[in-house]
């Protein structure tokens, strides 16, 4: 007898295979049977004539390190109908913290991670030590905490001591089970490192059997150089890379996704093993410090808020924005195009956008954003409009691209329900399905479905997720491919999306109609030999 039997359901297995009729089993966690009128009984029947049955939905490039342990019921994303979250991206995580070195990864953090205690601890206690949560994680060692560890902020090479000091970390970690490496070379420190050093770091990840993931160096005006240089990583230390998020930034880069998109068929067509992956969006999100010239950076947060309060640099860094715009997002249309998403210690408004607070304030646009960086000790988070969607849409039509959110999981009650955060924490599956997928036609159902699930497992080196199959592990999502549809929006973002039914992570049912079972069945993935599971 099964435990779970999902009844004539229309099923879309994440390979990428048309859609079908059929019955699917559940059974001790695992998918017993994915059958056209399957005879077998079952504790608990699910008939969902009608409805899409797919394999969970898989966020692989996520910050829900920093509330996954604030939010263990991972509300914003299960109800999109999200299995599995990869956390640890764009270069931070939360682990190694070094004695010494807690209060500089708090403070750095705090515009990504403004809620969560941070501790002294190594990355095996760590994952030891993660707590039960409704969804499956997979963690990554982030570069610029390694640099941080190693070598506080500074903006040079690392000595031969230091540079084995960030390898035995990274080692520690892929030896725990964590997927890999990500880096974050879009600001401080890992903007500091040359090539030489993420191939150092990387022959340690081929060593560990691990994988790469990048936020390149700029994804404005460098881009296309920047793309090249995550890929030359992969090249090198023979890798899987992954590229995150990927986007053309600013408005001097707006229309060239294929150039960019070509840059990967060439890359494949080498033998390079590479996937990126992307949040169907016009807007991005980052803690608003990043926007500013790196330099600015160096030596950590103190040093970085005296230096903003000198009229001379405030002078060189408007200079430098006239010229080039803003780091790592080059120019954008009007300063209506940057909003408050969170202000922790409310230097400013969310949801204002920085033409109205300077407005208000009767200051110049980048004098305003630099008070609010002072007042705010760093920690403020905004939203900017620096993409066009065109582009949006030319790459979220390539099937080959995974799926992301890049946000944090959080939810409309408790300490992560503050601020307005980008829309895309609580829509990006949805979006694509409904919006996108539907609407606008730009892919087939399975083949969206695929590039969340079967795909997003190639590129993870997942086995036994992301397919429906017997044999699998059972994480499955209901939902009405109809109605399914993002509803969060910038002036209300807590919003959960419609559609989406029923969600299933490790054979336990954890969303049925609307309700939350309080279930906490997600398993801390671990990868071993190059194969996680
Ligand atoms: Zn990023
Ligand atoms: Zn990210």
């Amino acid at each position: 007898m099964d435990d779970i039997l999902i009844k004539n359901g229309t099923v879309i297995d994440g390979t990428g295979a048309p859609e079908r009729t059929a019955d699917v089993a559940i059974r001790n966690g695992r998918i017993s049977a994915v059958e056209e009128n399957y005879s077998g009984s079952a504790e608990r029947v699910i008939d969902v004539h009608g409805r899409i049955v797919a394999p969970g939905f898989i966020d692989i490039h996520t910050h829900s390190d920093f509330t996954l342990p604030l939010n263990p019921k991972a509300e914003c994303k299960i109800r999109q109908g999200v299995t599995t979250e990869v956390v640890g991206n764009c270069g931070f995580s939360v682990a190694p913290a070094l004695p010494d070195k807690v209060e500089m990864l708090r403070d750095y953090l705090s515009g990504s991670a403004p809620w969560l205690p941070f501790e002294e601890t190594d990355f095996t206690r760590y994952m030891d030590v993660w707590p039960d949560i409704s969804v499956n994680t997979v963690m990554q060692v982030g570069h610029n905490t390694l640099r941080i560890m190693a070598m506080g902020m500074e903006d040079r090479d690392p000595t031969e001591g230091e540079l084995q000091h960030m390898q035995a970390m990274l080692a520690e970690a892929l030896g725990a089970g964590a997927l890999g490496l990500s880096s974050g070379l879009f600001t401080a420190p890992g903007c500091y490192s040359k090539p030489e050093e993420m191939h150092a770091l990387g022959r340690v990840v081929q060593a560990h059997g691990g994988r790469y993931s990048s936020h390149v160096r700029d994804e404005s005006h460098c881009v296309h150089e920047a793309v090249a240089e995550a890929i030359d990583v992969g090249e090198t230390c023979g890798i899987h890379v992954q590229v995150a998020h990927l986007k053309l930034s600013g408005t001097g880069k707006w229309g060239e996704a294929d150039k960019l998109l070509g840059q990967f068929t060439e890359a494949r067509q080498r033998g390079v093993d590479v996937h990126c992956d992307q949040y169907p969006y016009d807007w991005a999100t980052n803690p608003l410090r990043f926007l500013l010239p790196t330099w600015l950076q160096e030596g950590g947060m103190d040093a970085m808020l005296a230096r903003l309060a000198d009229p001379q640099v405030r002078s060189r860094v408007r200079q430098k924005i006239a010229e080039v715009g803003f780091n790592n997002f080059g120019h954008i249309e009007s300063w209506a195009d940057i909003r408050i998403a969170i202000s922790p210690n409310g230097a400013a408004e969310p949801g204002l956008t920085i033409e109205e607070i300077a407005e208000r304030r009767n200051v110049d646009a980048l004098d305003a954003i630099f008070d609010i960086i002072i007042d705010d000790r760093g920690a403020t988070r905004i939203l900017v409009r620096s993409m066009s969607e065109n582009d949006v849409r030319r790459i979220a039509a390539e099937p080959s691209m995974t799926v992301g959110s890049d946000g944090p999981c959080v939810a409309p009650y408790g300490v992560t329900g503050q601020g307005k955060p980008h829309p895309r924490l609580y829509g990006t599956f949805p979006r694509l399905l409904g919006r996108y997928t539907r609407d606008q036609g730009i892919l087939t159902l399975p083949q969206a479905i695929a590039k969340m699930t079967g795909n997003a497992a190639i590129a993870l080196g997942l086995t036994e997720r992301g397919t429906l199959q017997a044999g699998y592990a059972a994480d499955v999502v209901i939902f009405d491919a109809e109605t399914i549809m993002d509803e969060a929006t910038f002036d209300e973002p807590h919003t959960y999306p419609t559609g989406v039914e029923t969600v299933i992570v490790n054979g336990i049912v954890v969303i049925h109609d609307g309700a939350h079972s309080e279930a906490l069945s997600g398993k801390l993935l671990r990868q071993r030999d190059g194969l996680l599971s």
